[in-house]
């Protein structure tokens, strides 16, 4: 669709990576698999929702993750034509987090048993690593999954009223438990449908 993904959490690692006082202060709640600060998310996606690539649209991914991001998010300005709600059992995802690996460098995303190397933990174009994301580990997944039952799940329920009072475009669910390309089709077109 030629629209960037903004997604929070690849800009708190890359403030990580470069050591930057937000990602000093976001590393160990992130490592725990808890919440960086409201305050601090809403800031981070206000100003990058300003920049010049956004001003066809954008998709976001991983925000809003509680109640009060999403009222910043309906309240700060930018509509929001479509939430898409992507429906997975727990257990389907401490499987498809713990055995994902990425490739520092490019993103690339692979998975031990999905969508694995060609060669055993390197990456298929450079030969480079592959790591494990330290919130990757089960332990980890298995706080986040904790975190998005108490304070992601509730944004089912505000969506739905959102759309009731025409505050949103459209609200869909959808099963995300089949693979990548089902997920993928199902979801552009979708997205095609409220361009
Ligand atoms: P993700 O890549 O979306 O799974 O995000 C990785 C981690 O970054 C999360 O587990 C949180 O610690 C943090 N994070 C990302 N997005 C948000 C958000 N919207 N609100 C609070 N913390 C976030």
């Amino acid at each position: 669709m030629n629209i960037p993904r903004l997604s929070t959490g690849d800009m708190l690692r890359s403030a990580v990576e470069a050591g930057t006082p937000l990602g000093q202060q976001a590393k160990s709640i992130m490592d725990a698999g808890g919440l960086v600060p409201d305050e601090v998310i809403n800031k981070l996606m206000l100003a990058r929702v300003g920049e010049p690539d956004c001003s066809r649209g954008f998709l976001l991914d991983g925000f809003p993750r509680t109640i009060p991001q999403a009222k910043f998010l309906l309240d700060s300005g930018p509509g929001i034509d479509l939430v898409l709600e992507l429906d997975v059992d727990d257990e389907i995802l401490v499987k498809r987090l713990s055995g994902r690996r990425i490739h520092p460098a490019s993103g690339r995303v692979y998975h031990l048993e999905h969508n694995p190397p060609k060669v055993t933990d390197r990456d298929d174009e450079t030969g480079e690593p592959l790591v494990q994301r330290d919130d990757d580990a089960e332990a980890t997944v298995r706080n986040r999954l904790a975190v998005y039952h108490e304070q992601t799940k509730p944004l089912i329920d505000f969506f739905r009223r959102a759309l009731e009072t025409q505050q949103i475009g459209g609200y869909t669910r959808l099963d995300a438990a089949p693979a990548v390309e089902e997920v993928r089709t199902t979801m552009a077109a979708l997205l095609a449908k409220h361009k």
